[in-house]
């Protein structure tokens, strides 16, 4: 074995002590190098910026429904440590929705025209808490981290311990965190965020079915002159919708109503 091999092979090793997990329903294993005690007080830091920026509704019809299906959806995550919260901006202008590690969720108006109904709504949601649940975030981080710094500084990072290896998790998960909006999830990871959002509207209660039809309006909306930023990270046609129904059978055995 060349030693270059060897060290990868020891170096695969260490980073799964400190790094390996497995995303949950679909049991993929995935390289994280973040702990979710760091993700999270960054998603929090995130969360605490944005509601100051932005224009949060309370108290209208919409944003009870938001709570609503964020209470159920929460409720099927099964995951009382986090920090859930929904929050509904103000903008008709922005179609879009993003949920930050830890549980913090955002939901602006201009989406609601193409949620519709309750179920649509819970469509959106379950897919933004999936990403949550399966860390994409921090797995996008650490890939990336894996593939910018060398292998002196990956051990650094992975043990977390000196200063300048929390800084360079910091910066990194901040330009994840800002742009989060507009930077993809991986084409995987969004197959997953479907897959694992549908399990959880069903589990909620929210018949999945109403997930295509939410689709078939975004992809319709794909082909006006002004699509909604959910497309720039969503890219919805007919392949995507196709794995969708595909995924319907497994996730209409957790529906019960
Ligand atoms: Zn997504």
């Amino acid at each position: 074995m060349s030693p270059v091999r060897s060290i990868l092979l020891i170096l695969s090793f260490v980073l799964c002590m400190y790094g390996c997990a497995s995303a949950p329903y679909t049991g993929r294993s995935q390289l994280i190098l973040i702990s979710e005690d760091q993700e999270r007080s960054l998603g929090f830091s995130a969360y605490q910026s944005l509601v100051k920026k932005e224009k949060v509704v309370r108290g209208t019809a919409a944003s009870e429904m938001l709570e609503r299906v964020g209470s159920r959806i929460a409720a099927a995550a099964d995951r009382p440590d986090y920090d859930w919260e929904f929050v509904l901006i103000e903008n008709d202008q922005v179609a879009n929705a993003f949920a930050l590690p830890g549980g913090k969720v955002f939901v602006y108006t201009g989406i609601l025209e193409y949620t519709k109904n309750e179920a649509g709504l819970a469509t959106v949601v379950g897919h933004e808490i999936a990403h949550v649940l399966a860390r994409h975030g921090a797995e996008r981080m650490s890939i990336g981290l894996l593939s910018q710094i060398g292998e002196t500084a990956l051990v650094a990072a992975v043990n977390s311990q000196s200063p300048t290896a929390v800084r360079a998790f910091q910066s990194a998960y901040g330009i994840a965190a800002n742009i989060g909006v507009i930077l993809p999830y991986s084409r995987q990871q969004e197959y997953e965020a479907d897959r694992i959002g549908l399990i959880l509207m069903a589990k909620a209660g929210y018949d999945p079915h109403a997930a295509l039809d939410f689709w078939e309006r975004m992809s319709r909306s794909a082909q006006g002159p002004k699509p909604p930023p959910f497309l720039s990270t969503h890219p919805t046609d007919e392949a995507r919708i196709k794995k969708i129904q595909g995924l319907l059978p497994e996730a209409l055995s957790y529906y019960s109503r």
